[in-house]
């Protein structure tokens, strides 16, 4: 997929790019006065909601129309290009029409293909930058296909902003961050930007300088980020949002690596560092593969023995036992787990294959005879 790069857009490579304003136009007053108060402070774009996907009814949806008029007025007052977010052909040229910079499709819509494709149309010949929300489920191939339904209209300033992921249970974070999602879109699409909203995946202000910092460290491009002048009173969104003051501090705050570093030290000092990974991987995966083979003679020991594959008291205290040396090793427990999972899970897989591997056989010589 072909794309432009962001310095294209703003016109400098300064990272990160940063978005900000409220999450909802509620007021010319308080459209004017978050821009008045963002003014000072080093950001690329202006957001204000518009027209509000919320997911219950009855909550506010958004002035509507009759808020652009007040982002367009905030940008020119204040020398700012502004954004907004857009879910069907309608607010795409109202948006335009009043001179809107730069679009996002909210995640609530990424999950829908008939919506997007209505929008991707509605893009034709548009070039206004545009980033694409990732889906509210963590599903890659519905964010993809959105991109690409948007690059297929010939939208070349094209993004995505990673918002977080809904997923079951309680959490500390309002949406996942699933931050290895971020990192596979980069994967598969090196030169397309990435902006994080630590606003939506913390839900709560007093993270958004952490999560900001997370998205830095992994050299992502940009943030937009929701402040309101008053933001405990804010119709949407009120506990995540921050002052316009506290956004210019968490900028401040922020440390922002270079992508990469041309020292020749840095770059020698490195290759010694990634040869010992490259080495101990290689180790890694001649140890995993030595232990399926203990583990196949399990399996035909058992299956000469006629014994079930799965014996759960075995599994808890072999991992009790390697959660503890884990820890013991300085690796946090839950990585433990989350890897002794998978062994155990691919362990009964293979030894269940070896059980059958005599019936299948008896199987197949029926047939064949
Ligand atoms: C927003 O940016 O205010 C918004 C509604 O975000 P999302 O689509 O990520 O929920
Ligand atoms: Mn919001």
């Amino acid at each position: 997929m072909e794309t432009l790069p962001l310095s294209h857009w703003t016109g400098s490579d300064h990272r990160p790019l940063v978005i900000g304003g409220p999450c909802s136009a509620e007021s010319e007053a308080q459209v004017l006065e978050s821009a008045a108060r963002l003014r000072g402070i080093r950001i690329d774009y202006f957001r204000a909601g518009i027209w509000k996907a919320r997911t219950r009814p009855a909550t506010f949806e958004g002035i509507g129309d009759a808020a652009l008029p007040w982002l367009q007025r905030a940008g020119q007052q204040y020398g700012m290009r502004t954004a907004t977010e857009v879910a069907t052909p309608a607010h795409v040229e109202a948006a335009l029409r009043h001179g809107v910079n730069l679009l996002w499709i909210g995640a609530r819509t990424t999950v829908n293909p008939f919506s997007v494709q209505e929008i991707a149309d509605a893009l034709r010949g548009v070039d206004t930058p545009i980033l694409v929300k990732n889906p509210t489920s963590p599903d890659m191939g519905l964010w993809i296909g959105a991109l690409e339904r948007i690059h297929r209209a010939g939208v070349r300033s094209l993004g995505v902003i990673h918002r977080g992921f809904s997923v079951a249970g309680t959490r500390r974070l309002r949406n996942a961050p699933l931050w290895e999602l971020a990192i596979e879109m980069r994967r598969l699409h090196p030169a397309l930007p990435i902006i994080t909203d630590p606003s939506h995946i913390t839900g709560r202000r007093d993270m958004v300088l952490e999560i900001s910092q997370r998205a830095m460290d992994l050299g992502l491009d940009g943030l937009m980020i929701e402040a309101h002048p008053n933001p405990d009173q804010a119709w949407s969104d009120a506990a995540q949002q921050v002052t316009p003051e506290r956004l210019g501090e968490i900028l401040a705050l922020l440390k922002v690596r270079q992508a990469t570093s041309s020292d020749a030290s840095y770059l020698a000092s490195l290759e010694v560092l990634r040869d010992r990974i490259d080495h101990l991987d290689h180790d890694l995966l001649e140890v995993l593969s030595r232990r399926m083979r203990v583990v196949e003679e399990i399996a035909e020991y058992k299956r000469a023995n006629n014994v079930a594959t799965l014996q759960v008291s075995r599994w808890s205290a072999l991992l009790e036992d390697r959660l503890a040396q884990a820890v013991e090793l300085g690796l946090a427990q839950e990585y433990a787990r989350a890897i002794y999972e998978v062994i155990h899970r691919e362990s009964v897989r293979r030894q269940s294959e070896v059980m059958n591997e005599e019936t299948a056989g008896a199987a197949n010589e029926t047939l064949d005879t």
